[in-house]
């Protein structure tokens, strides 16, 4: 049986941080419960055309998914579990915010069988977290987490974010020293981006440009300090006992995340919710990002796209649907994605496997890119693998983008 990952998403957030720009709004008692009597509607018309799969992880992320009732949560995994064939050794993870955690919440999550928790708190300096709109300090963030192995959780992520507006070195290194001591068996670190169209790029935007153009930033850190801050997130966290086995996440031996993991090999996966994408078939579609069209019903249906995706890889042409954006992946898009995804982890990717998946050794499209890029130190080979190296990570950026192919989208469709 393949291998299939679900996302679920809650759009639901108590009220939105300032440097969000997620899928995600604040809503009432009676909003959230329609949502989720539709959301239990796609999962039952739609996992009958997942039939040949088995699901070997769950992700219900946002918005804040513990913001619903846990009720609400239980009735959720119960129908997946109902329609689904879920793996007994599937992992199961749910995204939750301090401030919306109880101990009642924690008792339904655990009856349900969700065996793993996001928890975000990105600042342990209460000045921080007000700077960026969080709703909860960092004592209320302690709480949760003992709620949390209270009741017998014992695979725990925390978010963390660094580059924040005013923030030194040493306050990274406190918030760093603060997560330790509570010892999560995995720590997600990233760098605040100033998206458009949130506050913060209000307020930070001409900052961020000033930034990329190489000049002294008023208020966000420059880009030295951000890379003294990932440099000693890297080695502090290491001190302690976490690999670092992607770009921005470390966790304890064995406690890698399945799901994330699966995502960065490009395994198929199917989203449930409001703007959930998916990637099934070598096809990507996502879901309306328009609240009250989804409560109007009109989310994919499964059985019509992947019809219309035979019928237009069978024609070699698009059909013009309002409803159903589908996005071929041609092989050329498909190598790239496998690079770009494949190359985030510090495991870089196999060569046997991009043999296996595209019918052609990895040195006849990349070989020259992989050339230079060793030349400059920014990548290794070691036993059948290629990665990317300390430099590498740091100007990561750069790296990925060097395995662009130049080849038209559509000419080499091999759907
Ligand atoms: S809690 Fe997360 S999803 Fe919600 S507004 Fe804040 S950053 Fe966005």
């Amino acid at each position: 049986m393949r291998d299939l990952e679900l996302y679920v998403h809650i759009p639901f957030c108590v009220k939105k941080c300032y440097y969000c720009d997620f899928l995600s709004m604040p809503a009432d008692d009676e909003i959230r419960r329609h949502y989720v009597d539709k959301l239990i509607e796609e999962i039952r018309q739609n996992a009958p055309d997942c039939s040949q799969y088995q699901v070997s992880s769950i992700f219900l992320g946002g918005g804040t998914p513990s913001v619903l009732p846990g009720v609400q949560i239980a009735e959720i995994i119960e129908e997946l579990r109902q329609n689904f064939n879920i793996g007994q050794e599937a992992e199961i993870t749910l995204e939750c915010n301090p401030g919306t955690l109880t101990r009642q919440k924690l008792a339904f999550y655990k009856l349900a069988g969700i065996n793993r928790l996001s928890l975000g708190l990105q600042s342990a300096k209460n000045r921080e977290l007000q700077k960026i709109g969080r709703i909860h300090t960092f004592e209320e963030f302690l709480e949760s987490f003992d709620l949390a192995r209270k009741a017998g959780f014992s695979n725990i992520n925390v978010d963390v974010m660094c580059a924040l507006p005013e923030q030194i070195l040493e306050d990274w290194q406190f918030t760093l020293k603060k997560v330790l001591e509570v010892r999560p068996e995995h720590i997600s670190a990233y760098s605040l981006i100033v998206e458009e169209g949130t506050p913060f790029y209000e307020a930070y935007g001409e900052d961020e440009l000033r930034r990329q153009r190489g000049e002294i930033p008023l208020h966000l850190p420059t880009e030295e300090t951000e890379r003294q801050m990932y440099e000693f997130t890297r080695e502090a966290l290491a001190d302690k006992g976490y690999q670092r086995y992607e770009i921005s996440n470390y966790a304890q031996p064995g406690r890698e995340c399945r799901h994330n993991i699966g995502y960065w090999q490009m395994k198929s996966y199917l989203g449930l919710g409001l703007g959930s994408s998916s990637y099934l078939e070598q096809a990507r579609f996502s879901n309306t990002r328009n609240l009250e069209t989804y409560l109007e019903g009109r989310y994919c249906n499964l059985t019509e796209i992947l019809q219309q995706a035979e019928r237009e890889k069978a024609a070699g042409t698009r059909e013009h649907r309002e409803e159903t954006q589908i996005v071929h992946l041609t092989k050329s898009r498909q190598m790239e994605e496998f690079m770009f995804l494949g190359l985030r982890m510090t495991a870089g990717i196999e060569r046997k496997r991009f043999q296996q998946a595209f019918g052609v050794e990895l040195e006849s499209i990349y070989g020259n890119v992989i050339q230079k890029l060793q030349q400059q130190e920014l990548l290794k080979q070691r036993e059948g693998r290629v990665f990317l190296t300390e430099e590498g990570i740091s100007v990561s950026n750069y790296v990925l983008s060097e395995f662009l192919l130049e080849v038209e989208e559509i000419e080499d469709c091999s759907l």
